[in-house]
């Protein structure tokens, strides 16, 4: 009966073209039901519900923002989102949901990059968008309390007036949460300067799939009473539990930054020229970012920041943005002139030239050319996006290999493949392999993979550096966890959600 009911509101709903969808691994789990919505009305707002199976249904098309991924790739087919204002409701849903065997997963704000966000069938959907108030800031520790639905770019805003900053920053600020962040451990364009959030992340409070509340929402600095249970949730992909409110420390705001481009005649001198930047930049160096010439071309011609001059552009193969952090505007202009200066003079020079920024406009157009990669390449086509971890000195031949990899197998033409690009943050050993294409078409799957992941597992490298595993990497989860490694992960996914319920073919198969 159960299923009978599940294949017809499958066919209700618009299924988009999407090859990535998959069945429900947990064949045990139940859709959502008439009944099952009406018991969330009891506690719920109206407008905390947005369902087909409500007395007031919606229409289907307003599911579509929450059960479509933001590349357009992954389509899930729920018919509920449920979008809670507190920690309590939370924990309602959740107690209900794992008592009838109702798969959730949990949103933040959708702009994940591996399939985790949506469902990969018909589960119900938990927004966590109305959960969205600072709960706590101290100015003098920078410690913030924040609801996990609090978009980044808001927690910055916020902060900012304090002379503080979010120890993360990404080109999807303006939409991702805090949550969100927490839950995929992103890194972003600070991690070189601030870490990683299993160092800024002070405590968490996280609502298990049986409804419990875990407060671990410390704004300790130093804590070493046993096992650090909230490191689990950071980057568990929402398959643990739902973070309802994140404890961060925030860093002080850099009283000056400043920062340029540099355009350089060959990818070999881009580690020389990490090597030289940090020696003579040391503790003023917050960013070294990385964009192919490909890459660039794309930012530019998609209008992500200001083109640098053609002259600037001149026979270069790649682009180094550095962004330096500093106590003292002069202080730090002088050392980075003095850097110019360095590679400029030198007998065989680094750089072709270098573009410092003059003004605050500058300094953010400078950045959107490197930030505005990502949406550059998704208004380009269909990206098939890989952000592996390999040795700094294999960047460019991964992107050169698998661009001759795709021509070998005949796929790099205008009907498929248009650009292999890379991009990323070189100082954490992080490319971003972006592959673009007209269309997701399984023969272009098919020749990436796996040998992209053999490639990373060659060079003892990782298949995600920071978006996560989602749906996406799941089967190729074994290219860089041992098996030991997975069956633990197995079993502490057992001890936490032994019903399965949360985020089904997400992480692990
Ligand atoms: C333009 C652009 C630039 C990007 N740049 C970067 C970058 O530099 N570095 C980087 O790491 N990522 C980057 N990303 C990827 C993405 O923005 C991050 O993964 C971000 O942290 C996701 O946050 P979100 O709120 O959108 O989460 P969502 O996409 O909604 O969810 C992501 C995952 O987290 C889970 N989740 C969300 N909220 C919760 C919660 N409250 N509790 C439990 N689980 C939850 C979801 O179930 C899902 O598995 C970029 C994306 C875009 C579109």
């Amino acid at each position: 009966m159960l299923a009978a009911r599940l294949w017809a509101r499958q066919r209700a709903l618009p299924r988009r073209v999407g090859f990535s969808t998959a069945a429900l691994p947990h064949t045990s789990l139940n859709p959502v039901t008439e009944q099952d919505v009406a018991h969330f009305s009891k506690f719920l707002a109206p407008n905390s519900i947005i369902s087909t199976l409500s007395p007031n249904p919606c229409a289907p098309d307003e599911l579509e923002t929450y059960n479509n991924d933001w590349i357009g790739r992954f389509h899930g087919q729920s018919t509920t989102v449920l979008k809670p204002k507190t920690t309590q409701e939370v924990s309602e849903i959740l107690k209900w949901c794992n008592d009838h065997r109702i798969a959730v997963v949990p949103q933040g704000g959708n702009t994940g990059l591996v399939g985790g966000s949506v469902p990969v069938n018909n589960e119900l959907i938990l927004s966590l968008a109305n959960m969205n108030k600072v709960r706590s800031f101290d100015p003098i520790s920078g410690i913030l309390v924040a609801d996990a639905g609090c978009i980044l770019q808001s927690l910055t805003d916020y902060v900012a007036p304090h002379n503080h900053i979010m120890p993360v920053d990404l080109g999807a600020k303006g939409s991702c949460q805090i949550g969100g962040n927490v839950a995929t451990n992103a890194g972003g364009l600070r991690l070189l300067r601030y870490g990683s959030l299993h160092g800024t992340v002070l405590g968490l409070e996280v609502v298990l799939p049986d409804g419990r509340i875990l407060d671990q929402l410390t704004t300790l600095r130093k804590d070493n009473t046993g096992y650090d249970l909230k490191q689990l949730f950071i980057g568990a992909e929402g398959t643990l539990g739902v973070i309802t409110g994140v404890s961060i420390l925030t860093p002080p705001a850099p009283q000056a930054s400043n920062n340029v481009i540099l355009a350089l005649p060959t990818f070999d001198n881009v580690l020389p020229l990490y090597q030289t930047v940090k020696r003579q930049l040391s503790e003023i160096l917050s960013a070294f970012e990385f964009i192919d010439r490909t890459a660039y071309d794309l930012a530019v011609k998609h209008g992500q920041g200001r083109a640098l001059s053609e002259e600037d552009t001149k026979g270069a193969e790649c682009f180094v943005l550095v962004e330096t952090s500093g106590g003292r505007r002069e202080h730090d202009e002088e050392k980075l002139n003095d850097l110019l200066e360095l590679l400029l003079s030198a007998d065989k020079p680094l750089i072709n030239t270098g573009v410092l920024s003059q003004s605050p406009a500058q300094f953010i157009s400078l950045w959107a050319l490197r930030e505005g990669v990502t949406e550059a390449v998704s208004k380009e086509g269909k990206a098939y996006k890989y952000d592996i971890s390999v040795p700094l000195s294999s960047f460019k031949e991964v992107v050169d290999n698998t661009r001759e990899h795709l021509r070998s197998k005949g796929l790099l033409h205008d009907k498929a493949v248009k650009y292999v690009l890379g991009y990323g943050h070189v100082g954490d050993g992080n490319l971003h392999l972006n592959i673009v294409a007209d269309a997701y078409l399984p023969e272009i799957e098919n020749a990436l993979e796996p040998y992209i992941y053999e490639v990373v597992a060659a060079h003892r490298g990782s298949i995600s550096a920071e978006h996560g595993i989602g749906a996406m990497k799941t089967h190729a989860l074994p290219y860089s966890k041992s098996a030991i490694s997975i069956e633990l992960m197995k079993k502490i996914k057992q001890v936490f959600d032994p019903r399965g319920i949360m985020n089904p073919g997400k992480v692990l198969e």
